[in-house]
């Protein structure tokens, strides 16, 4: 299914859906409105899912006037989606300034989870995924983000709702925090979008600094991409070890009041034949873990054109979860969902994203 793109105009005005409420009532009380009328517009944009301005009747006329000459409230445009075998849905998104990214939405049988990009392309340079190949082009903005989960609302399936939310298409989340943590702010603002917290996890993998700063915008999920248990490995799988090494890492989750029984990091671990599932990694993990609540989520290596990497056999899989199991590790494995449409984990890589088509 396609659909035109109408969003040509080249001029940027600054976008509503880059503030959440209390920047809209300093925006708001800066032009002399009062801060209620802040909270209107945030209603009409989250919960009505209204983004005409002249639509949103209840203020008047002149605010709506004085908006539309500034302010634009639309920041991507569905190009194209696609629909998975089993129900899995990618939206390609088109930006004003002609980038593309990703967003997958994924039915399961309790909930809809939402998977969001952060970044057009990424820096990381992860050689085991889709994206890292693409290079990095820029930081999507908080507009940018939010629209994402405002158009997935729009396709999802009647009477379904948007459940989950989780950080972990393209880019790296937390090399974009500014952006990233205002559209958390407008997302489980109980007046906005009014997602739970404890429904939103945000996936790094591993920029020490930014760790406090993003769990204190709110009591959200973390998850770690730790993907080995040696730093030999894990500096060819996601060259950012090279910065922040694995004890470095475990030190700073250790430390993290924020985390805790209630709040668990979630481990990820994308399992790769004769990389990296050993079983004696497997017996490693765990003493590595000790210390910090924690859920591993194995996820076997969803192959592509970019990386000379495959998945193990399901025999590996299995006995790599159940010597984690052995050694006391929550551990739970990730079904590929949208494999078909190349929607599954580190499959995002749309070649037009980096701008570059
Ligand atoms: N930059 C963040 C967000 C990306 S999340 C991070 O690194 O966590 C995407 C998750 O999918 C990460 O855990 C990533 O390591 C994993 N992944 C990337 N490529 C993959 C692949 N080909 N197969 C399975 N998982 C992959």
């Amino acid at each position: 299914m396609a659909e035109s793109v109408s969003l040509t105009h080249a001029t940027r005005r600054p976008n509503l859906k880059d503030h959440g409420r209390d920047a809209l009532r300093t925006l708001f009380a800066e032009r002399g409105w009062p801060a209620y009328r802040a909270d209107q517009v945030a209603a009409w944009l989250y919960q009505q899912d209204v983004e005409d301005l002249d639509a949103m009747t209840n203020l008047p006329q002149p605010i709506r006037e004085a908006l539309v000459a500034e302010f634009d409230t639309r920041a991507l445009e569905v190009v194209e989606t696609q629909r998975s075998v089993d129900g899995t849905q990618k939206l390609l998104l088109g930006a004003r300034d002609g980038a593309r990214i990703e967003a997958v939405l994924i039915p399961e049988e309790r909930r809809n989870t939402l998977c969001v990009s952060t970044q057009v392309g990424c820096p990381l340079t992860c050689d085991f995924c889709a994206t890292g190949a693409l290079g990095f082009t820029r930081n999507l903005s908080t507009a940018e983000i939010v629209d994402q989960v405002l158009h997935a609302r729009r396709h999802m399936e009647p009477g379904g709702s948007l459940t989950n939310l989780v950080f972990m298409g393209m880019g790296e989340p937390l090399l974009n925090l500014p952006a990233v943590s205002e559209a958390i702010r407008i997302l489980t603002d109980p007046k906005a979008f009014a997602l739970a917290p404890r429904r939103v996890t945000v996936s790094t993998a591993g920029v020490l600094p930014q760790i406090g700063p993003l769990l204190e915008v709110a009591p959200i999920h973390l998850a770690v991409s730790l993907h080995a248990t040696t730093d030999e490995v894990r500096d060819v799988l996601v060259p950012l070890n090279k910065r922040f090494p694995i004890a470095e890492l475990l030190a700073t989750l250790r430390e993290e009041p924020r985390i805790h029984r209630r709040r668990p990091v979630f481990f990820e671990y994308t399992l790769m034949k004769g990389v990296n599932d050993s079983v004696a990694d497997a017996k490693r993990l765990p003493g590595l873990l000790r210390g910090i609540p924690s859920k591993v989520n194995v996820i076997p290596m969803n192959p592509h054109d970019d990386a000379p990497y495959e998945p193990p056999s399901a025999e590996v899989v299995d006995r790599f979860t159940a010597a984690l199991h052995e050694g006391g590790v929550r551990v739970t494995l990730r079904r590929d969902r949208g494999r078909d449409i190349d929607a599954a984990c580190g499959q995002l890589a749309n070649r037009q994203a980096a701008g570059n088509a």
